[in-house]
C-alpha cells in the first residue's frame, strides 16, 4: 500500500520535499468496514489550505506524517459493511494512497458513469460549486455579464458554460493565449482574457462595454484588482476561493481594503462566500439531474487533466498552482 504523506509544511509554493512517499501495509476490514482501492484522485486547491499548521476553518489541517486528504473514486475490494458489495464503485475521501479502509460514512455511490473521475470533477464536487455559488449566489440573469476566472478549471469552465445556457454574457480571464482559446472556442465563452497580460484592465473593460453583473470569485490578485471597478449596480459577487494567495506568506502590497469596501457601498454589491461542504443536503440532487441532462446534450463540456501514477501527484499537485492544468486534475491511482 503506497500512500504520500505531508512531510513538512510548505513556505510559499509547495515542493516535492514537502510530500514523502511510504509504504504500509495492506490494511484489514474490521466489523462494519471496507477496504477500498483508489481508481482515480482528486487534485484541488483546497488542499494547499490544508497543508497549513492551521486549517482554513472547514476542515482539518493535515498533520504532518499523515496521509494527504483527497477525494477519490475506489473499488470495494472487501467488505463486511451491510450497504456495500465487493466490486461496487464509489466515490470516497480515501486521499493520497492505493487503499484505505471506511466505515461507509461519507461514501456516495459512483453510479455507472461511462468516465468514472467525472464523479470528483463536473459531475461532483467542483461541478456542483459551479452551480451553487452560480446559480444560487450569482443569479444571473439573460443578457447579463458574467466573469469568472481560472475560466478553464474545473469549477471555471463549468461556472462559465452554465452562465451561457442561462442566457449571460460571459468573459472568462485564464492564464495564457492557450487556455483563452480553449475557453472561446471549446467552451463557448463570448470572451476570454490572459490574467498575465500587463493590460489586463482595459482590456476587460473593453469585453465589458457593459459592466459586469456577476463576477465569480475565485482567483483575487490582479484578477479581482482588474474586475472590481466594473461591477455594476447590485452586482453579485459569489466569492468561492483565492487560489492566487494561497502561496501567500504576508499580505503583499498596499491595503486595498478601504477602496474595495467603497465600491461595495456605493454599488450596493452582494457578496456571499460559500463552502460546497454546506448545500449537499439540500442542492445535490437537482445539481446531478440538470448536469447529467446537459452533459447528456452536448451543452456542458467537462474537460479533465489526467496525470498517470500516484507518485506523481505531488509534481502534479504543485502544478495546480501554477496553472498547468487545464480542466479537472485528476491521477489515474490504479486501473481497474
Ligand atoms: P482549477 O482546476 O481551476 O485549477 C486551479 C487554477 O487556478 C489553475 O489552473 C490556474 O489557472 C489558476 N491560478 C493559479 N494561480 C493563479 C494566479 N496566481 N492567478 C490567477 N489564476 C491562478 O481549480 P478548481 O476549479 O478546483 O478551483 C478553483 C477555485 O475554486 C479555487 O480558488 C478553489 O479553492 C475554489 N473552490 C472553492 C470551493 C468552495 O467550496 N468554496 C470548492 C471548490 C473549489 P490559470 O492558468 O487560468 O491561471
Amino acid at each position: 500500500n503506497r500512500k504520500i504523506v505531508l512531510a513538512a509544511r510548505p513556505r510559499g509554493l509547495p515542493q516535492t520535499s514537502d510530500f514523502r512517499l511510504e509504504q504500509a501495509p495492506l490494511p484489514a476490514p474490521g466489523p462494519g468496514e471496507l477496504l477500498l482501492r483508489t481508481e482515480w484522485l482528486s487534485l484541488d486547491p483546497y488542499m494547499r489550505n490544508l497543508m497549513e499548521e492551521v486549517g482554513p476553518g472547514y476542515a482539518d489541517p493535515v498533520a504532518l506524517g499523515a496521509v494527504m486528504v483527497g477525494g477519490t473514486v475506489s473499488r470495494v475490494l472487501q467488505s463486511r459493511h451491510a450497504q456495500y458489495k465487493e466490486g461496487d464503485l464509489v466515490v470516497a475521501g480515501a486521499g493520497w494512497q492505493d487503499y484505505a479502509l471506511s466505515d461507509g460514512s461519507g461514501l456516495l455511490p459512483a453510479g455507472d458513469l461511462a468516465q468514472p473521475s467525472l464523479a470528483l470533477g463536473g459531475l461532483g464536487m467542483p461541478g456542483f460549486t459551479a452551480y451553487v455559488g452560480l446559480l444560487d449566489i450569482g443569479a444571473p440573469r439573460a443578457g447579463e455579464t458574467v466573469v469568472v476566472g481560472a475560466a478553464t478549471g474545473a469549477v471555471g469552465a463549468v461556472v462559465g458554460q452554465i452562465a451561457r445556457l442561462k442566457g449571460a454574457r460571459v468573459v472568462g480571464i485564464a492564464g495564457g493565449p492557450d487556455k483563452c482559446r480553449y475557453a472561446v472556442e471549446q467552451l463557448g465563452f463570448d470572451a476570454c482574457l490572459d490574467h498575465r497580460d500587463p493590460q489586463l484592465a482595459d482590456k476587460l473593460a473593453a469585453a465589458c462595454p457593459d459592466g459586469i453583473d456577476v463576477y465569480f470569485e475565485s482567483v483575487g490578485g490582479a484578477v479581482f484588482n482588474a474586475v472590481h471597478p466594473l461591477l455594476n449596480l447590485n452586482a453579485r459577487v459569489p466569492v468561492c476561493g483565492f487560489i492566487a494567495h494561497y502561496n501567500d506568506k504576508a499580505a503583499p502590497g498596499p491595503d486595498r481594503l478601504p477602496g474595495w469596501m467603497a465600491t461595495v457601498l456605493s454599488r450596493r454589491i452582494r457578496m456571499q462566500g460559500f463552502i460546497i461542504l454546506d448545500h449537499y443536503a439540500t442542492r445535490f440532487d437537482a445539481f446531478r439531474r440538470d448536469m447529467a441532462a446537459w452533459v447528456a446534450d452536448g451543452s456542458i463540456r467537462l474537460p479533465e487533466d489526467v496525470v498517470p501514477g500516484l507518485e506523481n501527484a505531488p509534481q502534479a499537485f504543485i502544478g495546480l498552482l501554477q496553472g498547468k492544468n487545464l480542466g479537472k486534475l485528476v491521477v489515474r491511482v490504479n486501473a481497474p
